[in-house]
Order: structure tokens, then C-alpha cells, then sequence
């Protein structure tokens, strides 16, 4: 009999007890507002930011409505305006073009390697007349960052970085997030820290966050914050700085600080399933791993491999196969975008020139997520059938 996996690829662990206990008694008092607070009172919100700050390290850390806005908080927050031009990767999720045109700029693609990152000499060979790079570290891949920001800042081309799948991790030491100008988090419930909705942000520039706090909807409340930089500051930007409402509500933030708390040993645990499923899959007739740099410190979240060079109606039969027994896999080569994956050509709002090398890798990406309720045995036999029916299909193709 061929076995079957029976678990649910979306199914994330439920919110941790003492992040229960908060939002019942957030509700209790029903101060939701981030600027509602008792006397002597300090909000969940600007707690959480303050405990972010410390955990990246970042002098500055603001909490909002979602990671979408947080990209487009930053860019306004650094000074991109109609017409800039904005390089970002190719391979990407549509949050990310989304939030460059939804500041009126132009989104420029950089090509993809086969190891998932951004190609740093495609990179190099775009940066003239760049305003900002936004560099997703798309599943969790981190490019050389060294390198990246030496180009960066040589061309003269801020760096935001957009985190939502590298929360928790570091290249050579240092966390994601903490390189460029600004680094963007998402707290959406498929990310590392779950509050349905929501997002962070965090810079050691005192005018970038400063800005950030008033376009994030402070009204005048800007002494509230804890990880926010003196009023003095504000006093330079606040008659310059239009509100886009996109705050953090304490609900939220009562929900995540416990979940920051563990988010190490959450790490781990994603790690360890990870490696069991990569163990599984190494070898397989057809398939590539994608291999990591030693100085990339990542979060396991989710497991990519290609299918390089495969006809696509074989990769279309092998994720076929696969879902038959139990196994949802995401193909990022299909023609029209599906759920969470689209391409660099399905946002036709952004002009883009064909990119046949990033096609390649592109049509060859199988995507899987790998939820904490995953156990390590689940994990074994999910890389069970995905070998058996990839080595299938190659063997017939
Ligand atoms: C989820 C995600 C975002 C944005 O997050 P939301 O909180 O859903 O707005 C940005 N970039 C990438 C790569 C993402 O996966």
C-alpha cells in the first residue's frame, strides 16, 4: 500500500498560553488603541517595539498594520516618490512590486540565481539611476549581504530589506533585517510570528523612523513610543510628513510578544524539520536541493527545491502525483498566477523586459511549507513521496 501524508500544509500552532492571557485582558480593559492608555500605563504596542529593537538590535522599531505596510511605510520614510525607480528581485511575492508602485515608483527586476537570491552582478549592472533597492529575502534565502551592500553603497542606492520570511535569521551574525537602511517584517499568520495581520519595522536612522512613526498614523503621540527617537527629531519632520494611517492595535502586539520571546527556540524547531526533509530529498534523480551559504544563519519556515530544465507538463504531473498523496506543493513556473505565487510577469502594472535566465529558475521552483505542527516523522515521510514520485516522473521523462 503507498502511503499517504495526511497532515495540513496551513494548519500553524496555536498561540502560545501566555499570549492568550494578554489579549483576554487587553480585551478585559478595552484599550485597543495603541495611544489609549491608563495613566502610567505602557501600551503592548510600544512594548513590543521596544523588545524588537532590542532583539534585532536596532536603535528604532515600529510595529504596523502588516508587512505590505511596512515596505511602502519605508520607502515614503526614506524619500522614494513617483517616478524613482526602485530595483527589486525578480522573484518575489506581489506585496513587494505592490508596495514600490503603491508610492507611485517604478519597480525595476533583478534576476534570480539558481540558489534563490538576488544576482548580485545583474544587480551591480542596474544600479545607475536607482533610487532604492528593496531586496526580498525571498523563502528565506539570504544573498552575500557584504557584497550587496558594498554595491549599494558605492551606487549611492538605499537598501530596505524586506524580512517577511528571514524574521530570526543573520548573515555572517548579523540578524536580516539589519543591513540595509530599513528592514520590514511581516506578522501575517504564514510568517514566523503570527497575529493575522501585522507588521514591523526597524533602522538606527533617527529621521527614517521618525518619519516612519508619523506616515504609521501617530497623530501627535509620538512621545508614547519606546523605541522611537526624541521629539526634537520630530519637530524636524512633522510638518512635512502626511499620516497613512497603518498603526499596530494592542491586540496584536499582546498576541506577538510572547511569540518574540520563543521565537529562538521556534527557529530551532523549524531547523530541525527542515533538515529531515532536505536529508530526505538529497540524491533525488532530477531534483536539486538548494543549498545554503555557511554564513547563512536561516529560518526553515518553508523548503524550496528545483525541478531544473523539466518540460513543464512533467513538473505539473509530478505536483500531481504528489497532491494525490497528501503532499501540496507550489509551483512558481506556472503561467498564471495561483494563491501566493505569481511572477515577475503576472504584475502588468509594472513594466518588465523578459529575464529568460530568471524564466529558468523560475519555471524549475517547487515550493513547500513546513508548519511547526509538522512532526519530525511527517516531515520523513512528506520527503518520502515527493522522491518516489519526482524519481518517477524523471524516469519516464
Ligand atoms: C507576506 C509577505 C510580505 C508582506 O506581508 P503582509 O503582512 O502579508 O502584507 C512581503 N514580502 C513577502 C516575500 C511576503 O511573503
Amino acid at each position: 500500500m503507498t502511503e499517504r501524508f495526511t497532515g495540513n500544509f496551513t494548519q500553524q500552532e496555536p498561540i502560545p498560553d501566555a499570549g492568550i492571557e494578554a489579549a483576554l485582558s487587553v480585551l478585559r480593559h478595552g484599550r485597543l488603541h495603541r495611544y489609549n492608555v491608563a495613566a502610567g500605563e505602557l501600551s503592548e504596542t510600544a512594548l513590543l517595539e521596544q523588545e524588537f529593537a532590542a532583539a534585532t538590535g536596532a536603535r528604532f522599531a515600529l510595529a504596523v498594520a502588516s508587512g505590505g505596510y511596512a515596505l511602502g511605510c519605508a520607502l515614503r520614510a526614506v524619500g522614494v516618490g513617483p517616478g524613482d525607480r526602485v530595483l527589486t528581485n525578480a522573484f518575489t511575492l506581489a506585496p513587494v512590486p505592490g508596495a514600490i508602485a503603491s508610492v507611485g515608483a517604478v519597480p525595476v527586476f533583478v534576476e534570480v540565481t539558481e540558489s534563490l537570491v538576488i544576482d548580485l552582478d545583474d544587480l551591480a549592472a542596474k544600479l545607475d539611476g536607482a533610487k532604492a533597492l528593496m531586496l526580498s529575502h525571498m523563502r528565506g534565502h539570504l544573498c552575500d549581504m557584504d557584497r550587496l551592500m558594498a554595491l549599494c553603497d558605492a551606487g549611492g542606492v538605499v537598501v530596505i530589506e524586506d524580512c517577511a520570511h528571514t524574521m530570526g535569521a543573520a548573515w555572517d551574525g548579523v540578524p536580516s533585517g539589519r543591513h540595509g537602511a530599513v528592514g520590514c517584517y511581516s506578522t501575517q499568520t504564514y510568517k514566523h510570528m503570527n497575529s493575522g495581520e501585522g507588521g514591523l519595522l526597524v533602522t538606527d536612522d533617527e529621521e527614517i523612523a521618525a518619519r516612519a512613526v508619523i506616515l504609521s498614523g501617530s497623530y501627535m503621540l509620538y512621545e508614547r513610543h519606546l523605541a522611537a527617537p526624541g521629539p526634537e527629531v520630530f519637530e524636524r519632520v512633522k510638518y512635512h510628513t502626511p499620516n497613512v494611517s497603518g498603526r499596530m492595535d494592542n491586540l496584536r502586539a499582546a498576541i506577538l510578544r510572547p511569540q518574540l520571546a520563543l521565537l529562538d527556540d521556534q527557529v530551532r524547531r523549524w531547523n530541525e524539520r527542515y533538515r529531515v526533509v532536505e536529508d530526505g530529498l538529497r540524491d533525488t534523480p532530477g531534483l536539486t536541493v538548494v543549498e545554503r551559504h555557511e554564513k547563512e544563519t536561516y529560518v526553515g519556515s518553508s523548503l524550496q527545491f528545483l525541478l531544473l530544465d523539466w518540460a513543464p507538463d512533467l513538473v505539473q504531473e509530478a505536483l500531481a502525483r504528489c497532491a494525490d498523496r497528501g503532499v501540496e506543493l507550489k509551483w512558481f513556473g506556472g503561467a498564471e498566477p495561483v494563491a501566493f505565487t505569481s511572477r515577475y510577469d503576472s504584475w502588468r502594472y509594472a513594466e518588465s523586459v523578459p529575464m529568460p535566465a530568471s524564466d529558468r529558475i523560475l519555471a524549475g521552483i517547487v515550493d513547500m511549507r513546513l508548519p511547526l505542527t509538522f512532526s519530525l516523522e511527517d516531515c520523513a515521510q512528506i520527503a518520502r513521496i515527493v522522491r518516489a514520485e519526482v524519481s518517477a516522473v524523471w524516469q519516464q521523462g
